[in-house]
């Protein structure tokens, strides 16, 4: 009933008691009743924490008391981030029974802000994949077109929110979790600055690539979010220390003289018609608002894909070396010895895809490799850090597609993982120089799915992307469709 809000209008709508928080609550408990056995997006709910916390935000607000900018908004976050009390699975049969025994720093934040989380959302398993298919539990599905995948390792985080389970969501994003799935659900998704969001109680996955960023309806929102999750951490070493401005404050502002950067040579080669008619299109709409379109070069960017499949999957081995069945996780039940039970239960406890990626990893990093590929990725890193630099001195920021179609059918590139690793090509050079990036609804494809556009900016400069998605999303009306389901 009140699904046509955003996160921003139905928190207004709390704090000016035009609505209970409860009755907020049970609406979208009744939608995911409804919609869930069709979409598959949660892996757990979190009903009694929820309806606790409901009364106990309602209380304060009846007292007059301030109850916080997310005051009583249902969200969702992804099965990778620690809730006290409650499963983080990463949708692994690994973690399958591990209950976090202390708060990741963003559920500390959202739980400051007066967000009530009402779930824990499907992903691919440890976050390693585009479609969220190698969850060991179940196949989400895109709220658009039910034979579709929603995108990954987030898929669950968007697809909850594109079908209204939740006015927002976490994902997160190594090397696009956030920005693909945000593409494939038409959603707004956000890559924050590595360092601008704690990594505090968020599962490990690439450690130099990992950040946490929101699953919102609009720009407006996910600026909003960012005023919540962003800040220094003392707990997380790489967090940075910087002062948070209000992010909403960029939201409309004219771009008028801003200089959009498009780096034709890297993405022209291998784009599918269609998608270079849309983001055509959309760059169309960036001149008429009065933005200047320069070609840039990203030279090293079409190395980014290697060089994060390097560097992903070297820091996957060392973090997953964890799960041994020893303090924690799945333990394998018949075993002879020591060596016996890291063997079988990590055999038994991993899926494929994981144990692809930590076999590279270890590959990478043994002795006799190590300088042909991890050392080298890193100088390929440094590379491409540096072209990202040399942009940024000419342009604002650089637009570029999401991806390079719209959402996949099941199956469709799940026997080929090499096809799965290029649905990450325009994603992970972002992650790889560590900038931000938004995600938008870029357009719609000829059957009607969404199309994601991506705008990049030089580090902590999110405010830019807050400012030129909003403009987008005022002259268009692409972010007006919503999945009907
Ligand atoms: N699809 C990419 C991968 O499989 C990115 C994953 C992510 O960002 N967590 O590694």
């Amino acid at each position: 009933m009140y699904e046509k809000y955003t996160m921003h209008e139905i928190a207004n709508k709390i704090k000016e008691k035009e609505v209970s928080i409860k009755e907020v609550l049970e609406d979208v408990y009744a939608r995911i009743d409804e919609v869930e056995p069709k979409v598959e997006a949660f892996v757990s709910l979190t009903r009694e924490y929820a309806y606790n916390r409901a009364e106990e935000l309602q209380k304060k607000l009846d007292a007059g008391e301030d109850i916080g900018a997310l005051g009583g908004v249902p969200v969702a976050i992804k099965d990778n981030m620690c809730m006290k009390d409650t499963n983080t699975t990463c949708s692994s049969k690994m973690l399958e029974n591990f209950v976090s025994p202390y708060d990741a720093t963003v559920v500390k934040k959202l739980e400051q802000a007066g967000a009530i989380i009402i779930g824990k959302t499907n992903m691919d398993e440890f976050a390693m994949g585009s479609s969220t298919a190698t969850s060991a539990f179940k196949n989400t599905k895109n709220p658009w077109n039910l034979e579709c995948v929603p995108g990954g390792s987030s898929g669950g985080s968007a697809a909850a929110v594109a079908s209204n389970m939740g006015y927002a969501s976490l994902g997160s994003d190594t090397g696009g979790s956030i920005r693909q799935p945000a593409a494939y659900c038409g959603l707004v998704g956000l890559k924050p600055t590595y360092g601008l969001v704690s990594r505090f109680g968020l599962v490990a996955f690439g450690s130099s690539l990992d950040q946490i960023g929101p699953f919102t309806k609009n720009v407006y929102d996910s600026a909003l979010m960012m005023n919540v999750l962003a800040g220094h951490d003392e707990m997380d070493t790489t967090s940075v220390e910087y002062t948070v401005p209000d992010y909403t404050k960029s939201v409309g502002d004219d771009v008028k003289g801003l200089k959009v950067g498009v780096p034709t040579s890297f993405f022209k080669e291998g784009l599918p018609e269609e998608s270079l008619q849309i983001f055509n299109n959309s760059v169309e709409v960036l001149k008429k608002l009065g933005c200047e379109i320069v070609e840039v070069n990203l030279d090293y960017a079409k190395y980014a894909l290697p060089t994060y499949y390097i560097i992903a999957t070297a820091e996957a081995s060392s973090n997953l070396a964890r799960y041994d069945g020893i303090k924690y996780g799945y333990r394998a039940k018949d075993f002879e010895d020591l060596q016996d039970i890291y063997a079988k239960s990590r055999t038994e406890g991993f899926g494929e895809e994981v144990k692809r990626r930590i076999m590279l990893g270890t590959y990478v990093l043994s002795s006799g490799y190590y300088d042909a590929y991890y050392k080298r990725a890193g100088q390929v890193r440094s590379l491409i850090v540096n072209d990202f630099k040399k942009a940024f001195e000419t342009v604002d920021v650089i637009a570029l597609p999401t991806t390079t179609g719209a959402a996949f059918k099941f199956g469709e590139k799940q026997s080929n993982p090499i096809e799965m690793y290029l649905e990450d090509i325009f994603t992970v050079p972002v992650n790889v120089a560590g900038v931000p990036a938004i995600s938008i609804q870029g357009g719609l494809d000829k059957n009607n799915m969404p199309i994601g556009l991506q705008f990049i900016a030089n580090n902590f400069e999110e405010e830019k992307l807050f400012k030129v998605a909003s403009a987008y999303e005022n002259a268009t009306d692409f972010h007006k469709a919503q999945a009907n389901i």
